[in-house]
């Protein structure tokens, strides 16, 4: 399947030169069969080397955020290629990406000059990062040429939004999604000078989803028809694909994304879509830890996480993961890892199936801070028909996610918590949806508060374990935290509660304390290796926040 956005850009390859020089190609040694992850299922590509692993490697925006970031990258990349074939996926440049975004608000506010000095630094940090890493004239110049299409055809996308005076998802997801379509071939070009044979691919061309334009789902049987015609071959003739992050196209080759943070998804999708043997996510922390470490500063790694506490951790606002990042791979047992790009030296987290077998009662903590309770209620509610089944419907019908729900029996009101960006549109549907209760009283009010926030306590045994409940209320109630909310008992490895959004921090710092999660998690770690997880604090603060 071919996209429609820009053939020229999606169909070029870089400069593969012939085969690399001996002295400056990686050395490629065998793997026997039998050191291959035990997890991995059989259902796999037939591929052309079954004795070399393959490995998805997805870098973040942090990795790839300026020149000294990508010669690390390469580093990774050519040390892994030593032993396994590697299929690169890479986020936009940090930073880029919000930039984008903000430029495709400002055309369609028609400030054109706002749009004009977003491009001209977005340029600027490509420039700067290409002049650094290639050093021949020639290469420089296809690649700023290339980068001059994709900016071109940037800047049409803001002119027409500009005329229209409206931003459609369309657009949206078009402008947004430049920035992984200018790293990745700088990416690989950088690759090309450093000896090894790569060649840009866009997503667009592998990752076939619905047409839900910034949040779009994978339909798996396309996507992997369309990995097996074009990424596989790519692999067997030892070239090292990047592909770029966050985005897919419909059936119709029309271009998506997956949703903010979604380059971790894309890498697992194609993980997935190959059978591969491994996915990892290289970021700009020492891997999974026991709570946010900008929140809770004696956060400490996880070596080891099933799946089903990883998921939870990344559905609950673990900005480490995206939030779907573990389904595809749950379903074929392929390991996740996820590794600090500035310490390669580190093991990092491994996500497998079961988890670790040293593990606490609780493994780590998370939160959303932009997260809006909404209430509807009233005594006249237990004469309504179906109230909880309408209120489903009309959420599903704006896609809003429902992160939480409790009902109380007496008073009859149910209260749902969804992200602060759906909010709005949810109420709007539901009041909609109760217009007549509303109007004969049945339902007194639909209400709306986003100054809350979702904590979450994860860990294999929390149902089983009795008392966590009570410490982790005991330890809130200590700090004068106020509980709104609570839901438990539906998963088997969490209790998610509301409070106010300003003391969400004192409730992790409160819980992570209680649970010991400072002490605990380093101390499954072997005698005298335990350290608290370092980042790349100094640069990655900056960065974290904006990507
Ligand atoms: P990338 O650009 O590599 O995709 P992100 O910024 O999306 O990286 O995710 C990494 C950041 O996630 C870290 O810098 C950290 O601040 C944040 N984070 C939140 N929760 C956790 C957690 N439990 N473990 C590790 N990092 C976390
Ligand atoms: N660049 C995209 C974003 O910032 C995707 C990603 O980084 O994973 O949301
Ligand atoms: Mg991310």
């Amino acid at each position: 399947m071919r996209s429609k956005i820009n053939p020229e850009i999606s169909s070029a390859r870089l400069p593969r030169g012939h085969r690399i020089p001996h002295s400056d190609s990686v050395r490629i040694s065998k793997v026997p069969a039998e050191h291959l992850p035990a997890e991995r299922n059989s259902h796999s590509l037939v591929r052309n080397n079954p004795n070399r692993p393959l490995r998805i490697m997805k870098f973040g925006g942090t990795s790839v955020g300026n020149a000294s970031c990508i010669q690390k990258v390469i580093e990774i990349i050519r040390a892994a290629l030593t032993e396994s074939d590697i299929v690169v996926v890479v986020s936009a440049m940090s930073g880029v990406t919000n930039k984008l975004i903000e430029a495709a608000v400002q055309s369609e506010a028609g400030n054109r000059e706002a749009v004009a000095c977003i491009f001209a630094e977005v340029r600027k940090q490509h420039e700067i990062a290409i002049h650094t890493l290639i050093h021949s004239d020639a290469k420089r110049n296809r690649i700023s040429q290339q980068m001059n299409v994709l900016f071109q055809e940037g800047e049409r996308l803001c002119e027409g939004t500009m005329l229209l005076q409206e931003l459609t998802p369309r657009a949206r997801d078009s402008i947004s999604s430049l920035g992984e379509r200018l790293s990745a071939p700088l990416v690989a070009a950088v690759l090309g000078e450093n000896g090894v044979v790569s060649e840009c691919i866009e997503a667009t061309e592998l990752i076939v989803t619905d047409s839900y334009h910034g949040g779009a789902e994978p339909w798996m049987d396309l996507t992997r028809e369309a990995c097996e015609a074009r990424l596989h071959p790519v692999v067997q003739q030892g070239i090292v694909p990047v592909v770029t992050g966050f985005i897919g196209a419909n059936e119709e080759g029309v271009l998506t994304t997956l949703g903010r943070g979604g380059s971790d998804y894309s890498a697992t999708i194609l993980g997935a879509a190959l059978n591969a043997d491994e996915v990892t996510i290289w970021t700009d922390v020492d891997g999974l830890l026991t709570a946010d470490p900008r929140l809770v500063p004696d956060a400490c790694l996880i070596p080891e996480i099933s799946y089903r506490e990883a998921a939870e951790l990344a559905y609950f606002g673990a900005k480490v993961l995206h939030p779907k990042t573990l389904y595809p791979v749950m379903q074929r047992g392929i390991p996740l890892r996820i590794r600090n790009t500035f310490a390669q030296e580190r093991p990092g987290t491994k996500i497998t199936p079961e988890g670790s077998a040293n593990g606490g009662e609780v493994t780590a903590l998370t939160a959303i801070s932009d997260a809006a309770l909404i209430i509807i209620g009233g005594p006249g509610l237990v004469g309504v028909q179906d109230v909880l089944g309408r209120t489903f419907a009309t959420t599903a019908a704006v896609r809003a996610d429902v992160l939480l729900i409790s009902q109380s029996s007496a008073q009859n009101d149910v209260c749902l918590v969804v992200p602060t960006t759906v909010a709005k549109r949810t109420v709007e549907a539901l009041r909609h949806e109760f217009a007549h209760d509303l109007a004969h009283e049945k339902v007194e009010h639909i209400t709306l508060d986003s100054t809350v926030a979702i904590v979450t306590v994860v860990g294999q045994k929390v149902r089983g374990t009795s008392g966590i409940v009570g410490r982790t209320f005991g330890a809130l109630g200590r700090e004068n935290i106020d509980v709104i909310a609570i839901a438990h008992g539906a998963s088997a490895c969490n209790i998610s509660f509301v409070v106010a959004q300003k003391e969400m921090k004192a409730a992790l710092v409160a819980t992570h304390q209680e649970f010991q999660l400072g002490e605990a998690a380093s101390s499954v770690l072997k005698a005298g290796t335990a350290e608290p997880a370092t980042w790349y604090y100094e640069s990655a603060r900056a960065t974290a926040e904006a990507d």
